[in-house]
């Protein structure tokens, strides 16, 4: 583990470094989404204050909709994924987490998605720790905290004038080396303000330990049903979510030519499981409620080992219907 210190005055400096050696990706503000995670245009400012973004961090790994291949006459050809290294600079760590939940299933050593584990082979994450939660955020329920380092590179400390950056990884320690001459040695009020930072804990009050048993004995539609009564199958809570990553995939033909293309899918469309004969095994709204959150806390801890959530709050702040995910978790939480 190494420890590097960056005034804050001079991140610009070591972005514009890093944009030399990488495609970078930071915060940077746009009129239309806040702050976003996007490659900061020259001499864009990079912002520190923000709670999370809006989209997700798997969509730059697992895009929304991608070409798989094009096809013609001659044949098939795979479409390339660029071999450019990615630098992900100001991640939170609730997101640098979910990378976790998605390398479980997408390069799991037997179905290895070679698109999605080029794009991991090539970036690194920098997270960027937090100084105070969001109003829909329970990381600390789901296992991670506002300084968890899992997923990440490199970890960044937002303190009083200065970052501090710890190494996680060999990738992140060399990125931090190549790029000493930027740094200083952190000071001992600057460590002891991370460390302030590090164990810093909040309790959003969501308890969600026990919650797959809990669920097991949840096995009345009726539950199901009230709790969706009014949802309406949108798939925000889907498609936001950093760990959800089911698709599909579609052959678009153009003249003579072709693209496949895969494109995210949610679990909460009426249409997700519907069967070519028309029969829909989760007919009800309620029976494809059931299956997300039995997806989430239920079968990937069985599958994984793990919850298939980082606690990040988007699905509870971007659901028309205000359906909140921890109001479930406290009622079939032990
Ligand atoms: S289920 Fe909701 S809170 Fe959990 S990771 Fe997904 S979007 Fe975030
Ligand atoms: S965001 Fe809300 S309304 Fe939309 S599908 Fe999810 S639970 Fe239903």
């Amino acid at each position: 583990v190494a420890f590097f210190a960056l005034d804050t005055k001079n991140l610009d400096k070591f972005i514009a470094a890093m944009q030399k050696q990488a495609r970078v990706l930071a915060p940077v503000f746009s009129d239309e989404n806040g702050v976003v995670l996007s490659e900061p245009a020259h001499g864009a400012s990079i912002r520190l204050d923000f709670i999370n973004y809006k989209l997700p961090l798997k969509r730059e790994f697992f895009p929304q909709c991608e070409v798989l291949s094009r096809f013609d006459i001659n044949g098939v050809k795979e479409e390339p994924v660029s071999d450019k290294p990615v630098i992900f600079f100001g991640v939170r760590p609730c997101d640098a987490r979910s990378l976790l939940m998605l390398d479980k299933v997408l390069i799991d050593g037997r179905h290895n998605d070679p698109y999605y584990q080029k794009r991991r082979d090539n970036a690194i994450v920098i997270s960027l720790a937090c100084a105070e939660p969001g109003e829909a955020c329970f990381c600390t329920s789901m296992g991670g905290g506002p300084a968890i380092k899992e997923g990440a590179d490199i970890i960044a400390f937002p303190l009083n004038q200065s970052l501090l950056f710890e190494s996680v990884s060999k990738k992140g320690e060399e990125l931090l080396k190549k790029n000493a001459k930027l740094f200083r040695e952190p000071s001992s009020k600057e460590q002891n303000e991370r460390k302030k930072l590090e164990s810093s804990s909040w309790n959003p009050g969501v308890k969600a330990s026990g919650a797959k048993a809990g669920l097991a004995a949840k096995n009345d539609p009726k539950y199901w049903n009230n709790l969706a009564e009014s949802c309406l199958s949108c798939g925000a809570c889907t498609y936001l979510c950093p760990t959800c990553h089911c698709f599909d995939l579609f052959d678009e033909k153009q003249g003579d030519t072709g693209t496949k293309l895969r494109v995210h899918d949610a679990c909460m469309f009426a249409g997700f499981v519907r069967e070519a004969s028309g029969h829909n095994p989760r007919s009800s709204k309620g029976d494809r409620m059931r299956q997300r959150v039995m997806h989430k806390f239920s079968y990937a801890p069985e599958n994984y080992g793990i919850d298939f959530c980082v606690g990040c709050g988007r699905c509870v702040a971007s659901c028309p219907s205000n359906i909140d995910i921890r109001e479930t978790l406290a009622e079939v939480s032990a």
